[in-house]
């Protein structure tokens, strides 16, 4: 039985420790604070039991109660990791639970995190020391009531100090903090730096001096930046494309991902609402089966989607079944998913569309005993351009299917409450004709995000068949060329900070 306390980081799941990663994917028992992102809860196993132990209004958790579900589950003889924003000892009460937990003689270990007193500044260009500016910086908690309590910041020797003050839990107390900081001597036209929820897609950031703080409105949680350095920006001033930005992302939950991060990294928020789920074809793959094992009687196998990929090479034994056949695949991400399973693309076209892969590939070979075969796994669904426009070359095409797009609804998790936070977000994202078809299906009558941006001209088609007036089209069709048509697209329109 060991427990493990482990800082969570300021919010992006990035900067979770290794160490805290390694006990999360091993960890019996979660117990998380609020503001913990779920991507760092999905790194335990399925079966870990998982409590929030977040305090939040109207359903206060006292420390007490806390710190008696760590002993309990540590009784029962679990690996209990205590999930703590930040850094565990760093105003996160950690201290007590260690001391709880020692004064009971339970083992425990402690794993430092990233604290969002240093993170969340940093995270909007703010270097808490900086040279010639700031040669100290003090932590404080702006959470102090009663100025005469044990252990309250005294406020008008910190202002004497000099020096960077990081003030956290000090929304409440900002006007009071303000007033007292300049009656010590500090001058009210003091930089100020406000960040919220630094790190994550919902930072935001304020710029102001202590004589307007009490003005700045942002929600919880902040970190207050007092002194010189809140006045720089050494990250150049230069906000994430997408911040501010709600982006819909409609696809399968198993292929969100990379567009996902994508998203983040530019600075979005991102409501996932996978519309479609891949499932096996309508014979169960048999006919899939049988053209893979005998794979090597095609001159050429064409790939136009990385469920194809995954599905196709999923029932190939292995590399050297394929003889002498050679692999064609639609563009970058399809040729990523063949490497992914260490085979190499022997075609990729220019244009990344299906009429690309057909105009670069040959032509069938004239004068052979046999026709050129081309072996074409592909959604059960599909009546695309690709088999027709080989059998224009001269291909004998065969036609697999290799598995379905379906539509995801109630059943598969996605609830009336998703649909109508999704119809609120600024854009939505479509990944494939099938994510625009079902996306019109399930929302219904419900109001559009005023940008619709698709990843290629097929997509968009189906889009616009399905009544949606399409807004961007990627230029090159992937994730990344994705957000990058969708951040220049709303440009200039999109504000750095709220
Ligand atoms: N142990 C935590 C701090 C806990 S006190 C740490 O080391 O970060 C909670 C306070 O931390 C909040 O009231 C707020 O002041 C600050 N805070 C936590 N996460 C933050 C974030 N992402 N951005 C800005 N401030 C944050």
């Amino acid at each position: 039985m060991t427990v493990y306390l482990v800082g969570a980081g300021p919010g992006d799941p990035g900067l979770l420790t290794r160490r805290g990663a390694e006990l999360l994917e091993r960890a019996e028992v979660v117990l998380f604070d609020r503001l913990v992102d779920p991507r760092l809860l999905e790194l335990a196993p399925a079966d870990a039991v998982r409590l929030d132990v977040g305090k939040r209004p109207g359903q206060l958790r006292h420390q007490d109660e806390i710190n008696a579900l760590l002993l309990e589950h540590a009784r029962l003889g679990k690996t209990v990791v205590r999930l703590k924003g930040g850094d565990p000892f760093v105003f996160g009460r950690g201290g007590e639970e260690a001391e709880v937990l020692r004064n009971a003689g339970i083992a425990f270990e402690v794993v430092p995190g990233v604290t969002s007193a240093f993170a969340a500044p940093a995270a909007a260009g703010v270097p808490v020391t900086h040279r010639g500016l700031s040669s100290s910086v003090t932590v404080v908690s702006g959470h102090v009531s009663d100025p005469d309590a044990p252990g309250a910041v005294d406020w008008a020797s910190l202002a004497r100090t000099g020096g960077t003050l990081v003030v956290l839990m000090g929304m409440a107390a900002r006007a009071e903090i303000a007033r007292r900081l300049v009656e010590a001597g500090r001058r009210p036209d003091t930089a100020v730096l406000v960040v919220r929820r630094g790190t994550t897609a919902a930072q935001a950031s304020v710029r102001t001096t202590l004589a307007a703080l009490a003005e700045v409105d942002l929600g919880p949680p902040c970190t207050i930046v007092i002194g010189p350095v809140a006045a720089l920006d050494v990250l150049g001033g230069a906000p994430r494309p997408l911040t501010g930005v709600h982006v819909v992302v409609t696809r399968a939950r198993a292929q969100a991902a990379p567009l996902v991060s994508a998203l983040i990294e530019a600075g979005a928020s991102v409501i996932e609402l996978p519309v479609i789920a891949i499932v096996d074809p309508p014979d169960g793959g048999e006919a899939l089966r049988a053209e893979a094992a005998r794979a090597d009687t095609y001159d050429w196998i064409v790939l136009t989607s990385s469920n194809a990929v995954d599905r196709f090479v999923g029932n190939v034994r292995d590399g050297r079944a394929l003889g002498s056949a050679r692999l064609a695949v639609v563009g970058g991400a399809t040729a990523r998913a063949l490497s992914a399973h260490h085979l190499v693309a022997d075609l990729v076209p220019d244009d990344e569309t299906a009429a690309g892969l057909v105009a670069s590939m040959p032509p069938a070979p004239s004068g052979r005993a046999t026709p050129g075969r081309v072996l074409f796994p592909r959604a059960a669904e599909a009546r695309d351009v690709v088999a027709p426009g080989l059998r224009a070359k001269g291909w004998d095409v065969t036609e697999v299917d290799a598995y379905r797009t379906v539509a995801a609804g109630p059943a598969d998790g996605i609830e009336e409450g998703e649909l109508d936070s999704a119809s609120r977000a600024d854009v939505i994202t479509f990944t494939s004709p099938s994510t625009a078809t079902f996306y019109a299906q399930l929302a219904g009558r419900r109001a559009t995000p005023p940008v619709v941006a698709c990843i290629g001209p097929v997509t968009a088609e189906a889009a616009r068949r399905a009544g949606f007036s399409v807004d961007v089209v990627a230029a090159e069709h992937s994730v990344d060329g994705l957000v990058a048509a969708l951040a220049a697209h709303l440009g200039a329109a999109v504000s750095p900070s709220e």
